[in-house]
């Protein structure tokens, strides 16, 4: 009950901080640098399926990463309770919440190479904080993932203030600014 009243208070802190004005004036700066990182990773020179997320509320943009030729790029729709990943044809449509989806075919998810998964909070041993309706938990532990799981996040939102509960699912490494 503690933990998880703990989670959700630093979940509202950083919706807090994330909207705040010194934060979104440096979110360019800070989603260029995480780019130029991503980059120069050979786990994402070699993945050829790559998830990605659409930015709202000021996570990280990776959108630019959608300019690279011979990659395929899915981003995800929430079903009631799951996540699915749907291949990027050069455009958006908005899902019944607004957020916009790809109009291309689901993937396997076990065809993904590499997935970049958004936070609120990260904190050192890998482990995310999202909104709280643990889509992307469910999403690991439900299919059989071969991907490498990376959090994006800015070092901002780095905490060690909260303890992953035992559905929580551990990245592979945290990309920050
Ligand atoms: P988030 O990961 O979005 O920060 P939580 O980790 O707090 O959210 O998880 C939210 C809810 O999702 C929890 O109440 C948990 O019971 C549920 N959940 C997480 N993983 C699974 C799973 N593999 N199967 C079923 N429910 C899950
Ligand atoms: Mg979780």
């Amino acid at each position: 009950m503690l933990l998880t009243k703990n989670k959700e208070e630093l979940r509202k802190e950083a919706i807090k901080k994330r909207v705040d004005v010194n934060f979104i004036t440096s979110i360019n700066e800070i989603s260029s640098k995480i780019l130029s990182k991503i980059l120069n990773m050979d786990v994402f020179k070699h993945a050829k399926n790559i998830a990605l997320y659409y930015p709202i509320k000021g996570e990280i943009d990776l959108l630019a990463l959608l300019k690279i030729q011979n990659k395929n790029f899915y981003f995800p729709k929430c079903n009631i309770l799951n996540l699915e990943f749907l291949k990027y044809e050069n455009e958006f449509i908005n899902d019944k919440f607004n957020i916009p989806i790809p109009t291309g075919e689901k993937i396997n998810p076990c065809d993904l190479d590499l997935i970049f998964v958004p936070a609120l909070i990260a904190n050192t041993k890998n482990y995310r904080l999202g909104y709280g309706k643990g889509f992307y938990d469910r999403f690991f532990s439900t299919n059989n993932i071969k991907a490498k799981k990376y959090i994006v996040i800015s070092k901002l939102f780095i905490n060690n203030d909260f303890t992953e509960d035992n559905f929580d699912i551990q990245c592979d490494g945290i990309i920050c600014d």
